[in-house]
């Protein structure tokens, strides 16, 4: 089996798949011929659809289809589809399972080891829930590559000889990273990474479906789901539009009532003011964490589909006064960088002469008590064992000490966040070493904090007395897996029915006739219900090329509506 280096960008929005073939990262198409795979998963009657298909049902059937549930990732949160509930993690593997699927059909071999890109700001149960994910979609994570060092890798792959200290700037559907980069013969090393995991164009779209709400004098909460989702798509459309026009009409009905919302740019930029200003508190974190002037920047990325909004590009222009680069489609940059992550982890000799190294997203510390000067004690508070921004790998250790002779155990908990207080910080797991007895004096634990290169922590414990040591993988809400946890949940995934690769096409164009069905109103609808029974009628026939032919013409017809109604 040749062994061709693979990574995935598992977006929020969307997902892609790229291979490092011939010294070079490349993009490998889906069965649709797209390089984008929407991150959205459909079930129904235990038959499953990924990608367009299931983006297509986000308005027809929001109860059976997720979306964004990357923004879950880590957490316990459960989402119910047909009847039976997935884990964030669940989901994430089924688009992982189809992005496999696709560049084992493309590349015709088969694929397990893969390099998976995280944004930088994911903490431990975000990143955990992570490589569970690849597990399930039966992958094996090489490493996790912070999403925005991916997108300078791919940058920096074709510049090996420059110069440069760069900034990376990733909006994505959900996420918010920025990361400033320094490079040198070849050398890539990663000066500091911040972010916000829960800021991303979704939240522009928020603001837009907020303000149609506004217009229409429309309570957002008196809204059933199914408005609730028209609202969002059209809302999502006019946020796309307005990268480009300066107003965008809505169309919409509600009982039978015809409503056309007007929306300009300018409205929308001031309405989305506040989620701007947000995005400036990691950029400052990350300016500061590197000591660098606004000015000592050569060079500024741009990635994430999000970015593409005028008011992000103002925005970073008036703030480090230079106009960022977008030679590489903000889109395709994190999954080319994953690939090239992926070939320099099997010593890909192409890049013999490119070095990276990257950061520890957060501080990870414990919690401490301090005796202050009048006696009193304030407890619950945040002693940081490894810094945020440290290179890594990085190992740290912290040694306890019993307060007597007849302590059997310590105990601590670990945590991973930047606020004074425990309570603000991310609790990661408690950790309790049983003592050995000892009659003289106070036995000591030392513990040994490790950030892998994925950004994933370790921690170990051994008492010094005996030497024992408690190794652990830090057991937090987003556990690793276990052999059993794998099989189990694999069974419920074995259950879903995939369609076939080659019906992928008309799956796709099924659902997208049935979404432009309900968006459509009076003759445009009727037409559109005959396009659907003509295209049922020609599937059931199952003359390839007749059905190849029928899709073609309605493809066409449904292009020019669509242009009105993007999503
Ligand atoms: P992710 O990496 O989270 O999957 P992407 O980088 O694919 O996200 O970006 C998706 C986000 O970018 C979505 O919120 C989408 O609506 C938004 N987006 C894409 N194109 C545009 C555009 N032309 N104008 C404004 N927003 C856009
Ligand atoms: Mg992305």
């Amino acid at each position: 089996m040749t062994h061709v280096p693979i990574g995935i960008d598992l977006g929020t929005t969307n997902s892609l798949v790229a291979a490092f073939i011939d010294g070079e990262p490349k993009l490998i198409p889906n069965a649709l011929g797209n390089y984008l795979t929407p991150s959205v998963v459909s079930i129904e009657n235990n038959e499953l659809l990924v990608g367009q298909a299931a983006r297509e049902r986000l308005l027809t059937h929001p109860k059976n289809t997720a979306a964004v549930f990357k923004r879950k990732m880590g957490t316990d949160a459960s989402l119910r589809l047909g009847g039976v509930a997935y884990s964030p993690e669940d989901l994430s593997s089924l688009v992982l399972a189809k992005l496999r699927q696709d560049a084992e059909a493309y590349l015709g071999c088969e694929i397990r080891d893969v390099v998976v890109s995280v944004p930088a700001y994911f903490n431990q149960t975000q990143r955990q829930a992570t490589k569970n994910a690849c597990a399930l979609a039966g992958l094996n994570l090489v490493r996790l590559v912070n999403e925005p060092t991916a997108a300078a890798l791919a940058y920096g792959v074709h510049q090996r000889d420059a110069e440069t200290q760069f900034l990376v700037v990733d909006l994505g559907g959900g996420t918010f990273d920025v990361t400033i980069l320094e490079m040198f013969d070849g050398v890539m090393e990663v000066k500091a990474s911040s972010g916000d995991a829960f800021l991303g164009g979704e939240d522009f779209t928020e603001v837009l479906a907020k303000l149609i709400c506004e217009k229409l004098d429309f309570p957002w909460a008196k809204l059933g789901a199914n408005l609730q989702s028209e609202i969002r798509a059209r809302a999502n459309t006019a946020k796309i539009r307005l990268s480009d026009d300066d107003a965008w009409t809505v169309s919409l009905q509600i009982k039978n009532e015809m409503h056309e919302i007007v929306l300009s740019r300018q409205a929308f930029e001031e309405a989305a003011k506040p989620i701007l200003r947000r995005m400036l508190v990691p950029i400052e974190r990350c300016m500061y964490d590197t000591g660098l002037d606004h000015h000592a920047l050569d060079r500024i990325l741009l990635v994430g589909g999000a970015t593409r909004m005028p008011m992000v590009r103002h925005m970073v222009t008036r703030c480090f006064s230079k106009f960022p680069e977008f030679e590489i489609d903000p889109d395709h940059a994190v999954a080319l960088g994953a690939a090239v992550q992926a070939a320099l982890a099997s010593e890909d000799r192409a890049l013999d002469d490119i070095v990276v190294t990257d950061v520890s997203p957060f501080s990870v510390g414990i919690d401490v008590s301090e005796e202050l000067p009048d006696g009193k004690c304030v407890h619950g508070l945040f002693a940081p064992i490894i810094e945020r921004n440290t290179p890594l790998p990085a190992s740290r250790n912290e040694v306890f000490y019993a307060r007597n002779a007849r302590q059997r155990s310590v105990s601590t908990k670990i945590y991973q966040g930047e606020s004074a207080y425990v309570s603000e910080n991310v609790l990661l797991g408690k950790f309790r070493v049983k003592l050995p007895r000892k009659l003289d004096e106070a036995e000591c634990v030392d513990l040994l904090i490790t950030y892998d290169t994925s950004g994933l922590l370790e921690v170990e414990a051994t008492v010094l007395s005996t030497g024992e040591k408690t190794g652990m993988v830090i057991e937090a809400l987003a556990d690793g897996l276990s052999e059993q946890d794998v099989a189990a949940r694999l069974e419920k995934m074995k259950a879903l029915k995939v369609h076939p690769r080659d019906n992928e096409v008309n799956q796709a164009l099924l659902s997208r006739l049935r979404r432009v069905h309900e968006m459509a109103l009076g003759n445009t609808r009727s037409q559109i219900l005959t396009m659907i029974a003509q295209f049922d009628a020609v599937l059931n026939g199952r003359d390839p090329k007749e059905i190849e032919r029928v899709r073609g013409e309605l493809e066409e017809i449904l292009d020019a509506f669509d242009d009105l109604y993007v999503s």
